[in-house]
């Protein structure tokens, strides 16, 4: 069985349709991708496996803005999770790293770290720490460093680190390599596989061009327009002569 399995989807802002019937899976141990244009849905796709929209959805009701609307069934481990809490899914080993990093700009690296470990045991907070420093080396010689003053690729690895230190056991990566030099992408996209590799996270990453991840994914999945238009291994998704130069600019 899948570890993650998003069967039938739907999501409304309001009346606009933003993901519209998808079906997606998640082999556990393995890195699944999405890969879209801008616009695609690959955000609220992301916010709705962590519970965000839910979140999203009761602050918009209480400022009497614009309706949200989830439908279908999302199973994590076997039980519907659909309308469970954010912090419940947290608990439960899913974990969001957002789009934009979203690092707390004011506190240091190490603070930012720590909070992402909030939630667990001091041993696994050590053993988290030593593997993000071990990783993401240049991260330590700046721990005193405050995350608003580290560069777009220090503060992607922090905000890595931060969701890695909250337990992950299926780790959500919206567009980690945005506005990223490509020797900063080769290093995330090497440091990915190693998280995957070396500690068994399952990952699900999206991104809007698929060439740097195609190699290291298992499966994708392609969104247009909130549909899903296609999927495959990373080696069917290259072959694919109609998406090689929409989607992966080969
Ligand atoms: P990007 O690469 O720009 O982040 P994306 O693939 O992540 O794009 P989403 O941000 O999920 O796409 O957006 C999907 C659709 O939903 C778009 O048409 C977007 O305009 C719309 N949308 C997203 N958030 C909201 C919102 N809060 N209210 C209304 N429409 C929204």
């Amino acid at each position: 069985m899948s570890m993650l399995e998003v069967s039938s989807l739907m999501v409304f802002y309001e009346n606009a349709l933003a993901i519209n019937n998808v079906d997606l899976r998640c082999q556990k141990g393995e890195i699944t991708g999405v890969f879209g244009a801008n616009s695609a849905g690959k955000s609220t796709l992301m916010y709705t496996i962590s519970g965000i929209i839910l979140d999203i959805e009761k602050k918009e009701r209480m400022r009497g803005g614009e309706r949200v609307t989830v439908l279908g069934s999302i199973y994590y481990e076997g039980a519907d999770i659909i309308f469970m809490e954010t912090s419940d899914r947290a608990k439960k080993g899913i974990i969001l790293c957002p789009e934009r990093r979203r690092i707390f700009p004011e506190s240091s690296v190490l603070e930012n770290l720590k909070i992402g470990g909030i939630l667990a045991t001091r041993a696994q907070a050590k053993k988290t720490l030593d593997y993000v420093f071990t990783m993401f080396s240049p991260l330590k010689g700046l721990k005193k460093r405050e995350g608003g003053f580290l560069s777009g690729g220090e503060q992607q690895m922090l905000a890595i680190g931060r969701a890695l230190m909250a337990q992950p056991k299926l780790l959500l990566l919206d567009e980690p390599l945005l506005g990223l030099s490509p020797m900063m992408e080769e290093i995330l996209v090497r440091a990915i596989e190693d998280i995957n590799e070396t500690t068994g996270i399952t990952i699900l990453i999206s991104e809007q061009y698929a060439r740097p991840i195609l190699p290291i994914i298992h499966h994708g999945y392609v969104l247009e327009n909130g549909v899903s238009v296609l999927e495959g291994t990373s080696q069917e998704l290259m072959d694919n002569p109609d998406v090689k130069s929409a989607y992966f600019g080969i």
